[in-house]
């Protein structure tokens, strides 16, 4: 089994339904087994700001299905969740974005791994520090990135 953080986004409609599903969806994946969940986050839109608040998570799980296979799951599962529009950082129903899958590095347009952009993200970073604290990225640990980042805010919201 290999270890896996996944960060979850949704910024149209009822967004905790569409992470809720995603996560119960991760759940019922084969030869997977969630073992955390974050707290709920807001944050204004990164990126293209012209597009309601986000509400992100991140989640550690357990697979042994290898990463294409993985990112392939995650995909229909974005599709089953009425993703249908794939503008790059326009809103979305639900965005599912691999974080990092154990040691793996791989730099292809299909799979990024570590992916690029987390460490720039606080809303990203908060939601895996909570359920990973001990992580280090290249030696270092979240709270070293979260602070070289401009405070972006990030505001926990309680699930319903
Ligand atoms: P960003 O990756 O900057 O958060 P995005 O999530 O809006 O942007 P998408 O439109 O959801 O981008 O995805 C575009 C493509 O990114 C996907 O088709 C997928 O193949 C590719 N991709 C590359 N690396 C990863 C990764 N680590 N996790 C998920 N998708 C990835
Ligand atoms: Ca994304
Ligand atoms: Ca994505």
């Amino acid at each position: 089994m290999t270890r896996v953080y996944l960060s979850l986004g949704s910024n149209i409609g009822d967004r905790e339904a569409y992470l809720s599903a995603a996560v119960e969806a991760l759940r019922q994946l084969e030869r997977t087994r969630v073992t955390a969940v974050s707290s709920l986050y807001e944050t204004a839109a990164w990126g293209k700001t012209d597009q309601d608040d986000f509400l992100n998570i991140c989640c550690e799980l357990d697979t042994s299905l290898s990463p294409q296979v993985f990112l392939q799951a995650c995909q229909t599962i974005e599709r089953d969740l009425d993703r249908v529009r794939h503008e790059h950082w326009g809103p979305r129903t639900i965005d599912i974005d691999i974080l990092i899958y154990g040691n793996e590095k791989q730099k292809t347009e299909e799979l990024t791994l570590p992916h690029p952009y987390m460490t720039e993200r606080s809303f990203v970073l908060v939601p895996l520090a909570e359920i990973a604290p001990n992580l280090l990225l290249d030696g270092k640990d979240l709270v070293f990135y979260l602070g070289k980042l401009e405070a972006q805010e990030v505001r926990k919201v309680p699930w319903k």
